[in-house]
């Protein structure tokens, strides 16, 4: 494996960005358990030293062990040499609270399980669960209050169905939402986030596509159990990925290739718990598809292509 991962301007924010960047959701043994804390920070720093110095958490994964577990990988490595990104609002599988009050009190409580002095990114997360009046009215004027405090550098939404970041993107002035990160909607199986990439580039905002491995859909091993796509989805990627291992491939490697070659988006997280995944991720993305992956890829496609875009549904049914 040689090179670091190469970076991309993430919007009007001015940041550079790995294509690459660190999803740390799975640091909060939501994966895998029981989490091996020791690997997963040793593939903290592998990831760093590779180039992966985009590091995204949540007070919610993992009920906040995410935020320690990540918070003891990232001391000791220099504060302005990697960029940071967690969110606010989502404490529980049911459990969001996106009032003024309790953002404000999830930032600080954020900063000290990270143990550092202030937040990249701050996101506001899966606002299709919350009341979006609330979000654009009493939420994003917290944040930016954090952000005037220097607690703070660039505030995000993120969320599973696309129309919500129209329906906040339309309402606020320029520069109150710097991110958006949207999940599940620019993979093997789903290109969905395409549809809106004119809009958001219009907006100006980085665009942080997530799950590019559709939360493990799109693996040999298969996604949890709490995956929430419909079954058909589930066999169809299944069927897809036996596909891939019969003609030699991976589908994870498949996807992970046809992702990042879209420079449109700026960067893709991926969850990691393990150097040695780091350390093979990378070396997928670096290295283009050959030929003989555009082929299989094709099949791949071929037998998504039923269940393309097929979504589930998440949040308030008036967002
Ligand atoms: P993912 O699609 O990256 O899948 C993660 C799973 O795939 C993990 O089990 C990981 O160990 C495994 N994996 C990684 N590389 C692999 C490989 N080469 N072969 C086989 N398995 C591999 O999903 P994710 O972790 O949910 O998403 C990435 C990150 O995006 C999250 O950690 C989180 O930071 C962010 N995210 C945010 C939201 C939100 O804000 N609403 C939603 C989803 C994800």
């Amino acid at each position: 494996m040689s090179g670091r991962v190469p970076t991309r301007k993430l919007g009007n924010t001015g940041l550079d960005v790995p294509i690459i960047g660190f999803g740390a959701s799975p640091l909060g043994g939501i994966y895998q358990e029981p989490l091996d804390e020791s690997h997963a920070i040793e593939a903290v720093h592998e990831a760093f030293n590779l180039g992966i110095n985009l590091f995204d958490t949540s007070p919610y994964y993992g009920l906040t062990r995410s935020e320690k577990v990540l918070g003891r990988a990232l001391k000791g490595l220099p504060r302005d040499k990697f960029i940071l990104a967690t969110k606010v609002g989502r404490y529980g599988a049911d459990t969001f609270d996106f009032s003024a009050e309790r953002v404000t009190r999830s930032v600080h409580e954020s900063l000290e399980r990270l143990q550092v002095g202030y937040i990249d990114i701050i996101q506001t997360h899966d606002i299709e669960f919350g009341d979006i009046e609330q979000v654009i009215t009493e939420t994003l004027p917290a944040l930016q209050k954090l952000r005037e405090q220097g607690l703070v550098r660039y505030i995000g939404i993120t969320g599973l169905p696309l129309k919500i970041f129209r329906s906040v993107l339309d309402r606020v002035g320029p520069g109150v939402v710097d991110t958006v990160l949207s999940y599940c909607h620019y993979c093997l199986n789903d290109t969905s986030l395409e549809s809106i990439m004119p809009y958001l580039k219009e907006k100006g905002v980085g665009v942080i596509n997530a799950s590019i491995l559709s939360m493990g859909l799109l693996t040999e091993q298969g996604p949890p159990s709490w995956h929430p796509a419909p079954e058909e989805v589930k066999q169809a990627c299944k069927a897809a990925a036996e596909e891939a291992k019969k003609a030699g491939s991976n589908i994870s490697v498949l996807a992970i290739k046809a992702a990042v070659r879209n420079p449109s988006i700026h960067t893709h997280l991926i969850g990691f718990t393990k150097p040695e995944l780091v350390r093979e991720n990378v070396a997928t993305a670096l290295s283009p598809l050959t030929p003989a992956e555009e082929h299989v890829l094709r099949r791949v496609t071929d037998i998504l292509t039923p269940v393309h875009n097929n979504t589930w549904p998440s949040g308030r049914p008036e967002n």
